[in-house]
């Protein structure tokens, strides 16, 4: 329905090779959600995400964003923001320069009082006036984030945004990804480490060899008593 930020039903993706990396997914995203897809490599993560944005063509199932059917190549959903590939900052430029740069190659005016408001809710503070190539990695990371959440889209699709982040940065995270999923957006992250999703998510949704394990809040799925079925995906 036109509220729900994502429903995936019965999505499969079968490669060129008949490699089936996705088998029949289905699971929803709701406003306010921060959600987890949790699963070791080649899962079919990436795969799930590559389909949400419209880069792949899925096999067979659909994935509705606020009601619209994603389809590749349609132009994409404004209310969907999304960062799949790894930081592409320019060093030698400052951090809100990259974000001007970036939010101007769409082709939308630069409103200040717009790209403020994001510095807020990534945390970049005074720093995003210093040159990129000063930055930590985990600084590095929310700006990369920050050029996704330019236009606050309603969801936000990040994948591995975690990854090779220290546990103080994974906190800063956990932060800035609720913060944004606050006032009925919603976010959508990868990971392949439980430990970053438990940490950061509000929900999570368990994908091994292509299928979905386990899903729901993340106290429910990653708390005691499915331990083993966790496990199982892990192996
Ligand atoms: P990772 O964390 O390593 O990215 P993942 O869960 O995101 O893992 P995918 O990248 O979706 O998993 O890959 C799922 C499976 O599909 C893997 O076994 C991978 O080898 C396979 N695969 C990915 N792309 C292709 C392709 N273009 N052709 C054939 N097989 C592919």
């Amino acid at each position: 329905d036109a509220e729900t930020p994502l429903v995936v039903a019965g999505l499969r993706k079968t490669y060129k090779d008949g490699f089936v990396a996705v088998d029949g997914v289905d699971f929803r995203v709701e406003r306010g959600q921060v959600v987890g897809l949790l699963g070791p490599n080649g899962a079919g993560k990436t795969t799930t995400l590559r389909t949400l944005m419209g880069l792949l063509q899925p096999t067979s199932g659909s994935l509705t964003v606020f009601g619209h059917q994603v389809t590749p190549g349609a132009p994409v959903l404004s209310r969907l923001g999304a960062l799949v590939e790894g930081p592409g900052l320019l060093p030698h430029l400052s951090g809100v320069d990259n974000l001007r740069l970036f939010w101007r190659a769409t082709g939308r005016p630069i409103e200040e009082a717009h790209l403020d408001e994001v510095i807020k809710i990534a945390d970049l503070g005074e720093r995003i006036h210093r040159k990129v190539r000063t930055y930590s990695h985990g600084m590095k990371q929310r700006v990369a984030i920050a050029q996704a959440m330019l236009g606050l889209p309603e969801l936000l699709v990040l994948d591995e945004p975690t990854d090779g982040l220290d546990p103080p940065q994974i906190a800063e995270m956990r932060r800035v990804l609720h913060e944004y999923a606050r006032d009925g957006r919603a976010v959508l992250v990868s990971s392949h480490l439980l430990a970053e999703v438990e940490q950061t998510c509000t929900h999570v949704v368990v994908m091994s060899r292509g299928r979905v394990v386990g899903a729901g809040e993340v106290a429910d799925v990653i708390g005691t008593g499915t331990g083993a079925r966790l496990e199982d995906a892990f192996l």
